[in-house]
């Protein structure tokens, strides 16, 4: 009976969409990717490595939003369906011409290209199978494809849309896992003899690892699938202790608040240091996303008897493909040697936490912590900088939504304050975290625990005409770039009139999209306008 149902119910769920494209589907990434700072919010298909294939509505509905960016999705559409899902289109090359106008109108208006629109019922139906736009590889995107989400309407949540597709798309391959992380938990446990984590492959392995005490682990692992050179997203890892689960992950779903929880899961410091991503298998004090389960202890294995310690993961894909690895911790007594937690750079993941230095004030909220931190901070003093410089700590320590970092101005080189940033160090590079100038201080509000100072940006941004020869085709392109603070806004008038233009900003690219604006066979000025996040302006006027 219970086999009965659930075909029944695969049946109904197939008939619910159908294929965005007439040809063979195919991805290019998967459900819940590992991404900076969020999981991949729906599936990525490819477009037989074109763009311009026309996309047919999933399921009868409506343009509910449209948005134009410089990065992300580049160009987006949003339909809101009536059997309760939304689904979101990324990276169009075009709109349908009717909603192609209605953007226009905007962007003219208001002389933007950045837009976004939210339509009512009644504007821009569609039908299921009706083309809406055109696939591309507009906004943060790297080769032509579509990115589809679906996500239900009332909550928001994002949901596998592969799961309606799965009889469209042959996957007879398992994830495969390539290294296990061991975590001695702080104070509390030993790997190997120390107190640091540890990485070994899985060939490495089949020697037992010693330890002691709490320890936790986690696996660097990827999904494949049957044609495809592509790695994806592992739906669901498992790990057994002596036949005991004690922890697991199905990727499957998620809201929006919960996206970030991907830094709790993972091993953020790994995937920021080295660009290497770690699913941990255990679930961190702060972390509250729903698509984990662990047993009391939240995944930490406690090693307290001298033996063997049989540790099993099995790693499963949307297809029900498995595969599994088996491993053995040998238990070996250890001293362990307990930490401080009354001292005042150890931050409490469950509750406000302030850190307070000679021209610094850091607020961590409660919440905002996964786990408890020990802070490496430390105060960088140079009696030429415009601040002193702080590290708040010297691994990257993610947090789950800003908190107020400020620092105290020691030299005043200029005497415009909206010149000045807070600024990110790392890796031997300056970022902006921005920042806001008040009684001696800059405030920003940071994400991160790292090194940090105050900078200065009167730099204006750089504009660099690229095709020249071109530009009476109405091929007219630039390159923009601003040192510093980055570009806010820009600007094109030519003959004094806003003539739409493109900017890219994967490759920095200012390009015309409305060359039907130009007048052919007269002499034209073009004035850009380009301004960066402090305010410095460029103006370049040519002649073409
Ligand atoms: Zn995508």
């Amino acid at each position: 009976m219970g086999a009965f149902v659930s075909v029944q119910a695969q049946k109904k769920q197939e008939k619910t969409f159908i294929p965005p494209f007439d040809f063979p589907l195919s991805l290019s990434g998967n459900f819940g990717e590992l991404r900076s700072n969020h999981f991949h919010g729906g599936v990525d298909f490819k477009t037989q490595g074109v763009v311009g294939k026309p996309i047919r509505c999933i399921a009868d509905g409506y343009v509910s939003r449209v948005t134009v960016t410089p990065g992300g999705y580049g160009q987006a559409v949003y339909i809101t369906h009536h059997n309760g899902y939304t689904s979101v289109h990324g990276h169009l090359l075009k709109f349908h011409s009717e909603i192609e106008k209605m953007v226009k109108a905007y962007q003219y208006e208001h002389e933007t290209f950045a837009v976004d629109l939210k339509f009512d019922a009644s504007q821009f139906p569609f039908k299921q199978g009706e083309v809406f736009a055109l696939a591309g590889n507009e906004g943060y995107s790297f080769g032509p494809h579509l990115h589809m989400e679906i996500r239900k309407t009332d909550t928001g949540e994002y949901i596998d849309p592969l799961q309606f597709y799965t009889h469209l798309i042959k996957d007879t391959t398992a994830p495969r896992g390539t290294h296990v992380m061991f975590y001695p938990q702080a104070g509390e446990g030993t790997v190997a003899g120390g107190t640091q984590k540890k990485a070994y492959t899985m060939e490495a392995l089949r020697t037992p690892v010693e330890a002691w005490g709490k320890i936790a682990v986690g696996i660097k692992a990827y999904d494949y699938m049957d044609g495809t050179l592509n790695n994806y997203g592992v739906r669901s890892v498992k790990l057994y202790v002596d036949s005991i689960e004690v922890f697991r992950s199905t990727v499957d779903g998620f809201l929006s608040d919960e996206n970030r929880m991907i830094n709790a899961w993972t091993d953020y410091e790994e995937y920021v240091s080295r660009n290497s991503w770690f699913m941990r298998s255990q679930i961190l004090p702060g972390n509250t996303w729903r698509m984990l389960q662990a047993d009391e202890n939240g995944g930490v294995v406690t090693i307290d008897e001298e033996r063997f310690y049989h540790f099993r993961y099995e790693l499963q894909d949307l297809y029900g493909n498995k595969r599994t690895y088996s491993f053995k911790i040998k238990g070996k007594q250890t001293p362990i040697v307990p930490i401080d937690k009354s001292d005042k750079h150890y931050f409490h993941w469950n509750r406000g936490n302030v850190l307070l230095e000679p021209g610094m004030l850091l607020v961590v909220y409660r919440g905002m912590l996964y786990d408890d931190v020990k802070l490496n901070a430390k105060v960088l003093t140079d009696s030429l900088g415009i601040s002193y410089t702080y590290q708040l700590n010297d691994k990257p320590v993610p947090l789950h939504a800003g908190c107020p970092l400020s620092i105290g101005i020691r030299r005043y080189p200029v005497s415009d304050m909206s010149k000045y940033y807070v600024a990110r160090l790392q890796k031997g590079r300056k970022s902006s975290a921005g920042g806001t100038y008040k009684d001696g201080y800059m405030t920003a509000s940071i994400r991160e625990l790292g090194t940090y100072t105050v900078a200065l940006d009167t730099v204006a941004p750089k504009v660099v005409p690229l095709n020249k020869p071109q530009w009476k085709t109405g091929n007219i392109r630039f390159k923009i770039t601003d040192a510093e603070t980055g570009i806010k806004n820009y600007k094109v008038y030519v003959d004094g009139d806003f003539v739409l233009f493109k900017f890219s900003s994967k490759n920095a690219t200012l390009s015309c999209i409305d060359p039907k604006r130009i007048k052919k066979g007269k002499v034209h000025q073009m004035q850009v306008v380009v301004t960066d996040y402090c305010g410095n302006e460029t103006r370049e006027e040519y002649q073409f």
